[in-house]
């Protein structure tokens, strides 16, 4: 898997990773889904040069002009509740894109100690020989993109994958590498340090759905 980890080059990017992490600036709920959709838009400008282009001819009002233009079959699936902001960031850019949504929650009952991930939600289009964008914003242990992945099995095999993500960790990276090919590549915004013993990114930014969305009341 290629991983593109936007971090290691500073641009504005790091305005809206910074407002998204800020304990205050994230209490605004609009804001933060806002923000979380403006590196969406960022992430997928960056994934747009490595797509495929085909030539193609505009009719100005004063002659033609030649432009490339994308030439991808793209079906964009997020894992929800926080992949939709992160969604609709990509889908601004890719407005041609066919959609897919996967739910995917941590169940700690069964595993006290840890947690399994389940994938109840599933509506996804036909996925063979097309360019998946799969969109999850926090991969923590991966093991939430990993499970929607599996998921989208029956649904075709992409030509192309990309994964697209807001802030991960090095042990998130480390386990979805062994589920990809190398072919695959990771848009990915921030890798942080660690997980804590709830799972969660540290330094990170907290739950991403409950700041998108509001809390629920399930644990
Ligand atoms: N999901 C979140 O929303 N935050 C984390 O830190 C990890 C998973």
């Amino acid at each position: 898997m290629q991983i593109h980890d936007l971090s290691l080059q500073n641009s504005i990017l790091n305005t809206f990773v910074s407002e998204i992490r800020d304990v205050e600036i994230q209490k605004d709920s609009m804001r933060f889904r806002r923000n979380i959709e403006r590196i969406g838009e960022i992430l997928g400008y960056e994934m747009s040069k490595v797509l495929n282009y085909k030539k193609s001819t505009v009719n100005t009002p004063l002659g033609t002009c030649d432009i490339p233009l994308l030439n991808n079959d793209i079906v964009l699936c997020s894992v929800l509740r926080a992949g939709i902001p992160l969604h609709n960031g990509l889908l601004n850019y890719f407005d041609a894109a066919e959609n897919g949504f996967i739910s995917a929650y941590r169940h700690h009952k069964h595993n006290p100690e840890g947690f399994e991930i389940i994938v109840e939600y599933l509506a996804c289009p036909n996925l063979e020989n097309k360019t998946l964008i799969l969109a999850d914003p926090m991969l923590a242990t991966g093991q939430s993109v990993v499970a929607a992945f599996k998921a989208l099995k029956p649904f075709g095999v992409p030509k192309e994958i990309h994964l697209v993500s807001i802030i991960g960790t090095n042990e998130g990276v480390d386990f979805i590498q062994d589920y990809f090919d190398e072919k695959s590549q990771l848009w990915i915004a921030a890798i942080d340090e660690h997980l804590n013993d709830k799972g969660y990114i540290v330094p990170g930014l907290g739950d991403a759905g409950d700041l998108a969305f509001g809390e629920k009341l399930q644990q």
